[in-house]
């Protein structure tokens, strides 16, 4: 039997119910001796894929020698009725095809169609808020179906169904291919002609990053087509990947002169002895410095929150006349969302939309900092109505500054990334 075919009827008949079923279609998997198997359970024979078929061992076809069956990445074509309510030919993946039964399908049954695109998940959160009702046995609201509607056990499964997906994990390594360990064969050439041509200029950042653009451009290329390419198409993993196998780039140690050491040769092409010193540095402030300051971040945050443990938002209005005068543009419109702007005769909550219409201006807001509330509380137009519902909420808020600097110091450790951006006085002075 093709592979495809057996693919789609062994999902259509439930197999991936089954873990081990889960488990062997991305692998290659000896089913064990003395046992009995089930529907399309998967053995190999002298490198050959067999599913157990109606009583008997049938061989797959299409499947290389010692091969697992499926990688997650391979592309075939879904015809219509191949998947519930599927209603056209498209090319899918049979990572995708898995995924929609185990997850999707098995989640909701037929609510959802098939998804070809690989279910970004902030987006499929916000979907499933706008249709989740509260409680299990809530009615249908007004002009709903079933199929509008998402109950809680659904996300129950749904949740379940993710989790499920984690043992495959195991069989599925999108960097463990032979193309993903090497890189473009020109690739070091080209470096050392953009190094040779930039020379005097290599004190600059941004010309470090455009070169490693450059250079990360042609790696790309190299992995086209490779199954190891959306792993590296993530920024954490391309610096990785760039620092592994590129060049190892702008060590910046901490110094007050903001220059830095450039290290232009990969980790996999070996030590460069004139670089020592600056590799050093590095290696002692990432194992110990630097994880350290993890701590004193974590460390601060309890403080923080002893500090404002006693600190509350409380009804009503203090009335103070002296306000923040704030210059309004793009970069920090976002941040005074929910406090309130000082007018003629009184307060104005400052909604998003409030903000957005005076970018370019300025406006008056009141701020906790001012607020002539006795004790150490601040009233809830000098902080904001929203907050003043949760009174305590204040200590978590203020000990989010010093998670900041916990993150800093954790991406110190775990390696970070030169970014070059437009410097605009008017936005970035404040
Ligand atoms: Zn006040």
């Amino acid at each position: 039997m093709d592979k495809r075919d057996w693919l789609i009827k062994a999902c259509n008949a439930r197999a991936w119910e089954r873990l081990i079923w889960r488990l062997s279609i991305f692998t290659v998997s000896i089913f064990p001796e003395g046992q009995e198997p089930e529907e399309y359970d998967i053995n190999y024979k002298d490198g050959k894929a067999y599913s157990f078929i109606e009583g008997e061992w049938v061989m797959l076809k299409g499947v290389t020698n010692d091969e697992p069956i499926f990688v997650p990445e391979e592309v075939f074509v879904l015809n219509p009725e191949e998947y519930p309510r599927h209603k056209e030919t498209i090319k899918t993946t049979a990572g995708r095809y898995v995924y929609n039964w185990i997850v999707v399908h098995y989640a909701f049954g037929e609510k959802f169609l098939y998804d070809n695109t690989g279910l970004d998940p902030n987006d499929f959160s916000r979907r499933l808020y706008g249709m989740c009702l509260e409680f299990e046995d809530d009615a249908l609201p007004d002009g709903k179906e079933e199929f509008d509607i998402v109950r809680p056990s659904e996300v129950g499964r749904f949740v379940k169904g993710v989790m499920e997906t984690a043992p495959m994990c195991m069989g599925i390594v999108p960097t463990g291919s032979l193309r993903s360990l090497e890189t473009h064969p020109d690739l070091y050439k080209v470096r050392d002609a953009l190094l040779e041509k930039h020379k005097d200029e290599l004190d600059d950042p941004a010309v470090v990053v455009r070169i490693q653009k450059v250079l990360d451009d042609l790696d790309t290329e190299w992995l086209e087509q490779d199954q190891s390419i959306d792993f590296f198409r993530s920024k954490k993993s391309r610096m990785r990947r760039r620092k592994l196998l590129i060049m190892h780039g702008i060590e910046a140690a901490f110094r007050e002169d903001g220059k830095y050491d450039l290290i232009p040769t990969s980790l996999i092409e070996g030590g460069d002895l004139t670089k020592l010193v600056a590799k050093f540095n590095s290696v002692r402030e990432g194992s110990y410095d630097r994880g350290a300051e993890t701590a004193k971040g974590g460390e601060q945050v309890r403080i923080i929150q002893m500090i404002f443990q006693n600190h509350k938002i409380v009804p009503g209005d203090c009335k103070t006349k002296a306000y923040h005068r704030a210059y309004l543009n793009e970069q920090n419109v976002n941040r005074y969302v929910g406090m309130s702007e000082v007018v003629e005769g009184g307060v104005q909550p400052l909604t998003l939309e409030r903000l957005k219409s005076r970018i370019g201006k300025y406006v008056d807001i009141r701020r906790p900092i001012l607020c002539q509330m006795p004790h150490i509380d601040t009233c809830a137009y000098c902080s904001s109505q929203a907050k003043s519902e949760q009174p305590r909420a204040v200590a978590a808020d203020v000990a989010s500054g010093a998670s900041n600097v916990m993150g800093g110091a954790m991406s110190s450790m775990h390696g970070s990334d030169p970014k070059v951006n437009e410097y605009i006085p008017e936005i970035h002075i404040s």
